[in-house]
C-alpha cells in the first residue's frame, strides 16, 4: 500500500554523494570517515550553504590538500547548466540542467518586486501521467537525489548573490516544488531537501518553511506522512476537477485516491500544521471551467482553511486543450467567491520560454517554433 513502492523509479546508478545529501551530523561522520577533523564538515557547510562558494580555490581556511580531497569526496559536480532561457527582462530564468548520467531536468527562477521564487524539480520526468502536463508525457526517468534538488536552488541563490539577475543582488525567498516530478513520490529525498533549504545557515540555506510549497497530485498516504512531521511547509493540491468522473481523466491517480479522500487529507494537513492549503486548478477551455463545476468545488471546500489558485492552462506540445476564455474564467472566479472561497488567478510567468506550470519537458533542442500571442 505504500506510495513509495508503487511509484518507485527504475533502478539505476545513483548520483554521487554530496554534502547536501547529508544532515550536519552525517557530514561530520563522512568527514571523519575520510580521516579528517569533524569541524572540517562545518567549514564545508559554511562555504556551500553560507557563502555559496563553488570554487575550491575560495576555501582558503582549508589547507589545499585537505580541500581538494574533501571537495572531490563531498562536493562533486552534480548538475551542469546546458542552457538558460530568460524572459520578463531577465526576471524569469529557466535553466536546463544535465545530471551525472545525462538526465535532463529544469528549474525556473522568478523575480518579483518583493520576492524571488524558485520552482524546482524533484524528479526527472514524472509518473503521474496527467494529460495536460508536458512533464507527464514522457514518463518517469528517475528520482532526483536530495543534493540534485538542493543544487537547483543553490545555483539560483548564487546567481542572485552575484548580481547576475537584473534587479541587483538578492536572495531566494520562496521555493515551490512545482517543477518536474511528483514530490511526494520521492518523499525522503524531498523531505531532506526541505531540511537543507530551511535549516539555519550555514547548516542549510535558512529559508523559512512557511515559504516552501510542496505541490502534489494527491498521494493521500504521503500527505498524511508529511502532516505527521509537524513541518510548516505549505501544501498545494492539484485538484483540477471537483468530480471524480472528470478528475479520473485529468489526474489519473484519482482512480486510486478520490476527490473526497484527497480533500480529507488536505484538511487534516491544514489542521495539523495550522496552515491554509492551496487548491490548484488549471482552467481548461470547455473541460473543467463550467459554472456548475465552480459551484461544486465551492460547496466542497467552503468553510475550510483553503485558497484556490486558478492557473490558465499553459499550452503543451501535442495537446488539443487550451486555456479558458477570459469571460469564462471571470465567471468561474465569481462563482467561487460567491461561496466565500478566496481565489487568485496565477500569472503565467515564463510561458514564452516554456517555463510556466506544466511546460517543463527538458528538451535539449529548442521546441519547434509555434505562434504565440504577446
Ligand atoms: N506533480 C506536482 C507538481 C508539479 S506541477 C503536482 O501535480 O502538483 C505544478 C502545477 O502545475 C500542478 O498544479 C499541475 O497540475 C499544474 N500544471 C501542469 N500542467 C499544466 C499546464 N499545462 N497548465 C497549467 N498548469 C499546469
Amino acid at each position: 500500500m505504500s506510495a513509495q513502492l508503487t511509484f518507485a523509479a527504475p533502478r539505476r546508478a545513483k548520483p554521487p554523494r554530496h554534502l547536501a545529501d547529508l544532515s550536519p551530523d552525517e557530514r561530520r561522520e563522512a568527514v571523519a570517515a575520510l580521516d579528517e577533523k569533524p569541524f572540517r564538515a562545518d567549514q564545508l557547510s559554511r562555504h556551500y550553504f553560507g557563502r555559496l562558494v563553488d570554487d575550491p580555490a575560495d576555501m582558503t581556511d582549508l589547507p589545499a590538500a585537505v580541500r581538494d580531497r574533501l571537495v572531490a569526496e563531498l562536493m562533486p559536480p552534480l548538475l551542469t547548466s546546458v542552457r538558460d532561457q530568460v524572459c520578463d527582462e531577465g526576471m524569469t530564468r529557466k535553466t536546463l540542467w544535465k545530471a551525472f548520467d545525462g538526465t535532463l531536468i529544469e528549474s525556473v527562477l522568478m523575480r518579483y518586486p518583493d520576492r524571488v521564487t524558485m520552482c524546482v524539480s524533484s524528479q526527472a520526468g514524472c509518473g503521474m501521467n496527467c494529460p495536460f502536463c508536458a512533464t507527464g508525457q514522457a514518463g518517469l526517468t528517475r528520482n532526483l537525489s536530495t543534493a540534485e534538488i538542493v543544487e537547483q536552488v543553490v545555483a539560483g541563490a548564487r546567481a542572485l548573490a552575484r548580481g547576475q539577475i537584473p534587479g541587483g543582488e538578492g536572495r531566494v525567498s520562496n521555493i515551490v516544488f512545482m517543477g518536474m516530478g511528483e514530490p511526494l513520490a520521492s518523499f525522503n529525498n524531498v523531505l531532506r531537501a526541505i531540511h537543507r533549504f530551511s535549516d539555519p545557515s550555514p547548516a542549510g540555506l535558512g529559508i523559512s518553511q512557511r515559504n516552501i510549497t510542496v505541490s502534489t497530485v494527491g498521494l493521500v498516504p504521503a500527505i498524511g506522512r508529511l502532516a505527521d512531521l509537524d513541518l510548516k511547509v505549505r501544501l498545494a493540491v492539484s485538484l483540477h476537477a471537483p468530480d471524480d468522473e472528470l478528475r479520473d481523466e485529468l489526474v489519473p491517480i484519482n482512480t486510486r485516491w478520490k476527490v473526497a479522500e484527497v480533500l480529507d487529507a488536505a484538511w487534516a494537513y491544514a489542521d495539523r500544521t495550522r496552515r491554509r492549503v492551496s487548491i490548484e486548478y488549471a482552467l481548461i477551455r470547455d473541460i473543467n471551467d463550467q459554472g456548475w463545476r465552480a459551484d461544486l468545488l465551492g460547496r466542497l471546500i467552503k468553510g475550510h482553511p483553503v485558497h484556490v489558485n486558478l492557473i490558465p492552462l499553459n499550452p503543451t506540445p501535442g495537446s488539443k486543450w487550451t486555456a479558458s476564455r477570459p469571460s469564462v474564467q471571470t465567471e468561474f472566479v465569481r462563482h467561487l467567491e460567491a461561496h466565500g472561497v478566496p481565489v487568485t488567478v496565477r500569472d503565467t510567468r515564463g510561458q514564452e520560454i516554456d517555463g510556466a506550470c506544466g511546460q517543463l519537458a527538458a528538451m535539449p533542442q529548442e521546441p519547434p517554433l509555434r505562434t504565440r500571442q504577446g
